[in-house]
C-alpha cells in the first residue's frame, strides 16, 4: 500500500465550556474547538483519519500553524510512501519541519501520525491497540478538570462533577497562588476518598512552588504537575528532591531528547503522555515505554481533544495499562462532535472500542457542516 492522498480539512465544533490555564482561558467559547482534520488515503482505497486540535495557550501551534504545516509541508513529502514505514514517515516529516526543545510542531505531526496509525490498521482488520501490542487495559478512567474561580465554585463543580460518576479531579492551577490551596481543599473536601492532584501549567516560581508542594502534601496530595516552568531543570530538581509528592512533567515531557537529559540530570520522576504534543503515537509509545523500563510515574492526558485524538489516546493508554485517572477532558468541553455514533463509555470510564483502526466512525456530513473558513 501506498499514500495515496492527504487531505486537510478545517472544522469548528461548539463548545459548552472553557478551561482556564495559568496564561488565561485555552480557547473560548466563540474560537470553539477549532481542529485540522486529516484523512489520508491508500491507494487501494483504504482511509485512515488523524486531527491537529492545538491549544495555543499551552504549546506554541495554532489551527492557522497546523492547517499550513499540514498543507505545504508534512503532506507533500508523505505522498507515494509506504505508510508501514513509520519511522521513514517520521524522519521525512522532521527534515520539512526540523525537532528542536519539541519535536518540531508535534500537533501538526501527530494528526498525520494518528491518520496513519489509523490506515495501516484499518488496512490489516486489527485495532490500533492491537498494532501497539499491550492489552493491559480494556479503557481508561476520566478524570474531571476543575478550572475554577475560587473554593466555593470548585466545590459547586465537584459536587455536579460527582453527580456525573467522576471519581476523579485534576484540578487547574498557577494563576492566583493566594487561593490554590483553598480551591484544591475545597474540591478534596467535597470529593472525599477521590483522586485529586493540581496541575499549575508552568505557573508557579520555583520559590512559590517549594512553598506549594508542602501545603499540596498538608492536604494529602501525592501528584503535583509541572509546578514550574519547562525550561527550569535545576529547578525541577531542586523541586522533587524537596517534597515527597510526585512530580509529574507534562509541558517538559514534549520530546524524547530533552526527556532524556532531564533523566540525566536527576530532574525527572514521572511524566504525562499526549498523544499530540509528543508529535504522535510512534513516539508517545517509545516515551511509555521508556517511564515503564525507568520505574517513572506515567500518566495520560490530552489537549481537549475530538474524538479521533480522543480514541488514539484510549488505545494507548489502554495498552500500556495507565490507571492512574486521565484528563481526556473532550467530552467535558466539546457540545457535539463528527462521529456517526457515540463514543462508547461504561460510566466513566472510556472503552476501547470494537472495530479495525481507532474503532470509531467519521460521519462526513456532520465535517462539512462543521467545515471552519480559516480566512487564509
Ligand atoms: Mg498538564
Amino acid at each position: 500500500m501506498k499514500i495515496e492522498r492527504i487531505d486537510v480539512l478545517p472544522v469548528r465544533l461548539p463548545l459548552k465550556a472553557v478551561v482556564t490555564l495559568a496564561r488565561g482561558v485555552s480557547r473560548t467559547i466563540e474560537e470553539g474547538k477549532q481542529i485540522a482534520m486529516v484523512k489520508i488515503t491508500g491507494d487501494d482505497g483504504t482511509v485512515g483519519w488523524g486531527e491537529a486540535g492545538p491549544s495555543r495557550r499551552w504549546s506554541a501551534e495554532t489551527t492557522h500553524s497546523v492547517y499550513t504545516t499540514i498543507k505545504h509541508y508534512l503532506a507533500p513529502a508523505l505522498i507515494g510512501r509506504d505508510p508501514f514505514d513509520m519511522a521513514g514517515l517520521h524522519a521525512a516529516m522532521n527534515t520539512e519541519m526540523a525537532p528542536g526543545l519539541d519535536p518540531g510542531q508535534p500537533v501538526a505531526k501527530a494528526a498525520i501520525d494518528v491518520a496513519v496509525h489509523d490506515l495501516i490498521c484499518r488496512h490489516l482488520g486489527i485495532s490500533l491497540q492491537s498494532w501497539l501490542g499491550g492489552k493491559r487495559g480494556d479503557g481508561v478512567e476520566l478524570s474531571r478538570l476543575v478550572s475554577a474561580s475560587g473554593p466555593d465554585d470548585a466545590a459547586e463543580i465537584t459536587r455536579a462533577a460527582l453527580a456525573e460518576g467522576y471519581r476523579a479531579f485534576k484540578v487547574k492551577v498557577g494563576h492566583d497562588p493566594s487561593i490554590d490551596v483553598d480551591v484544591v481543599r475545597a474540591v478534596m473536601a467535597t470529593a472525599p476518598g477521590c483522586v485529586v492532584w493540581p496541575d499549575a501549567n508552568q505557573g508557579y516560581s520555583l520559590d512559590q512552588a517549594l512553598l506549594m508542594a508542602r501545603a499540596y502534601e498538608d492536604l494529602g496530595v501525592t501528584v503535583f504537575e509541572q509546578p514550574i516552568p519547562m525550561t527550569d531543570v535545576t529547578g525541577m530538581r531542586r523541586l522533587m528532591h524537596a517534597t515527597r509528592l510526585t512530580i509529574v512533567l507534562d509541558e517538559a515531557a514534549m520530546g524524547i531528547p530533552y526527556l532524556v537529559e532531564l533523566m540525566r540530570r536527576d530532574a525527572v520522576e514521572g511524566i504525562a503522555i499526549k498523544v499530540n504534543k509528543v508529535g504522535g503515537l510512534y513516539y508517545a509509545r517509545q516515551m511509555c515505554d521508556l517511564a515503564r523500563s525507568t520505574g517513572m510515574t506515567l500518566i495520560g492526558s490530552g489537549l481537549m481533544d475530538a474524538p479521533i485524538g480522543f480514541a488514539a489516546s484510549v488505545q494507548l493508554f489502554a495498552a500500556y495499562g495507565i490507571d492512574f485517572p486521565v484528563d481526556l477532558n473532550g467530552p467535558q468541553h466539546i457540545a457535539e462532535d463528527y462521529l456517526a455514533k457515540p463514543y462508547p463509555m461504561d460510566g466513566m470510564r472510556a472503552l476501547v472500542p470494537d472495530g479495525p483502526g481507532l474503532g470509531i466512525e467519521i460521519d462526513e456530513d456532520k465535517v462539512a457542516a462543521f467545515a471552519l473558513d480559516l480566512k487564509l
